[in-house]
């Protein structure tokens, strides 16, 4: 391997570049876990993240990627056999959905195009339509990080309160968290799921659930298999700030170092960043003529941009340049978009001059892959950024 001087640019939609900050934090001996100074670490972690999810309800945490914590939302509030009700807004909703069915529930699929959110109007149709109450529960992804492409929660919430449906309301937010708004207690969510490694600026390795009052009423009733994920185990041990298991003591110096960087900056502002660095990038986007995946512009998500190549080009091969030439990573086409359409992420730890950095290395990409595009497409981001 040679040495590639300079920062690696790790532009995918999560794991997302980890800042200087929390790698210092995470540098820490490891601590005894049953000990006073741990329960502090603690009761900061939970305390924090409850902020995050913008609910005064518990906030559990697992050593877990954010699979395990969609696991952990399923298995806690739902029995063998529940019906489940969710939207095929991309690759990952359709990964939920297929873990869904392999722990035994029964998943009715609103179908999609992979271009669109959850649709309100639909949803409030197939739970009028279920007048005997047999769906359990609706699975919503908030922001589908293989499309760019940003649901309506509340929009979803009304759609379920219209149709007088007492489903309980799960949201994937592993991507949305601590980039775009969201309210976990305000917009009436049951579960919400989230993950270490996108908006949160950490590594991989921490799953959180956010947990409404009426899912812990669900979760006493509920038999599917759980032990690891029980929620109950868990929130016992967390009212005195300990875990049942050994916890991810380091992340927890990361996460503690996180949640203090997110607070000094203001959630307000930190939305209003990923809003305008998002916004530059579709500018970019626009220049090249690059078709953006989303067809709806309220559904662009702030997260990251998915962008189709032109037909008879493949993604794969202008990321592979790229990477090659200037050491940039960006996200692959997943699913049904593989060879298709790239992803620009522009969350978490994330700048102006980064932006530039990235878009000008995906410019120069295009032109070396003899991809053909628009000129200027950089100019035009960093027009917006010293207009907006
Ligand atoms: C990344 C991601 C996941 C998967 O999380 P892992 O941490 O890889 O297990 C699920 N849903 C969404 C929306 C994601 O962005």
């Amino acid at each position: 391997m040679t040495y590639r001087p300079g920062r690696h640019f790790l532009q995918i939609p999560g794991p997302t570049n980890v800042p200087d900050r929390v790698l210092r934090a995470i540098d820490h001996a490891t601590i005894d876990h049953r000990s006073g100074d741990f329960a502090e670490l603690g009761r900061a972690c939970l305390d924090g993240m409850k902020s995050i999810f913008q609910t005064l309800g518990p906030v559990v945490i697992f050593p877990s990627s954010g699979t395990g914590a969609w696991e952990a939302a399923l298995v806690n509030t739902l029995s063998a056999g529940d019906k489940v009700l969710a939207f095929e807004t991309g690759h990952f909703a359709t990964l939920w959905v297929k873990m869904a069915r392999n722990l035994g529930l029964i998943v009715d699929v609103i179908p999609g195009d992979w271009r669109h959110g959850a649709d309100p109007a639909r949803l409030e149709e197939r739970l009028t339509a279920d007048a005997s109450h047999e769906i359990n529960a609706v699975m919503v992804v908030h922001n589908e990080t293989s499309t760019g492409t940003t649901s309506d929660i509340p929009a979803v919430r009304r759609a379920i309160d219209a149709s007088r449906h007492p489903a309980l309301l799960l949201v994937d937010t592993i991507s949305s968290l601590a980039c775009i708004d969201y309210r976990h207690q305000e917009w009436g969510v049951d579960v919400t799921v989230g993950g270490s490694q996108k908006g949160l600026m950490l590594p991989p390795g921490l799953g959180f659930n956010a947990i409404g009052a009426k899912a812990i009423e669900a979760s006493k009733k509920s038999n599917l298999p759980k032990s690891f994920f029980q929620w109950a185990d868990m929130l016992e041990a967390n009212a005195k700030g300990f875990f049942p298991y050994t916890p991810s003591t380091n992340l927890l110096y990361g996460l503690r170092e996180a949640l203090q960087m997110l607070e000094e900056e203001g959630l307000p502002n930190v939305f209003r960043r990923h809003t305008r660095l998002a916004e530059a990038t579709r500018r970019a986007a626009r220049a090249w003529g690059l078709e953006m995946v989303p067809l709806v512009c309220a559904e662009y998500s702030n997260s990251l941009t998915a962008l189709f190549v032109p037909a008879g080009f493949n993604e794969a091969a202008l990321r592979a340049l790229i990477l090659e030439r200037f050491n940039m990573s960006l996200g692959a086409g997943l699913g049904k978009l593989a060879g298709r359409a790239f992803r620009i992420g522009h969350l978490g730890d994330f700048s102006e001059l980064m932006l530039a950095g990235t878009l000008a290395g995906v410019e120069m990409g295009l032109e070396l892959a003899g991809i053909p595009h628009g000129k200027g497409g950089v100019d035009a981001a960093l027009q917006y950024l010293v207009e907006a």
